[in-house]
């Protein structure tokens, strides 16, 4: 997905930015003016948002903005072009890691905590899912 930037369909009043949310583990896209949430980055409609606060509620989170990670809008991006099966390679080696090392060792071998590399295998996942 990359670098979504999607102008709020539902209040009109803010942009809708990629956000990880850390007990579920999963990629989304929040507006941080109205707190509308979708998880399908292809499909930010006025009809399709969930609230984020409620959802959260719901599955029996409290601090719900704790709960949040939003990208570092100053860390510098790249844009890598890569084939279908390099995407696949891609992930089967994040796959592997995750696979092989134990969680003691894993971020001082990593560099990169677990949490890190399951949210970018996700998002290379979301990519593979457009060119599939
Ligand atoms: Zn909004």
């Amino acid at each position: 997905m990359g670098q979504i930037k999607t102008w709020c369909p539902r209040c009109d009043q803010g942009w809708v930015v990629e956000v990880y949310i850390e007990p579920l583990e999963q990629i989304a896209y929040f507006c941080d003016e109205c707190e509308a949430l979708w998880f399908d980055g292809n499909n930010i409609t006025q009809a399709s948002f969930v609230d984020y606060s409620t959802f959260m509620e719901e599955r029996g989170f409290s601090n719900v903005y704790d709960k949040l990670r939003f990208s570092n809008p100053d860390s510098a991006h790249i844009t890598v072009d890569l084939n279908a099966e390099q995407l696949r390679l891609l992930i089967g080696a994040l796959r592997e890691t995750l696979e092989a090392l134990d969680p003691w060792e894993f971020a001082a071998r990593m560099g990169f905590t677990r949490q890190e590399v399951v949210s970018m295998m996700k998002r290379l996942r979301e990519s593979q899912r457009t060119i599939e």
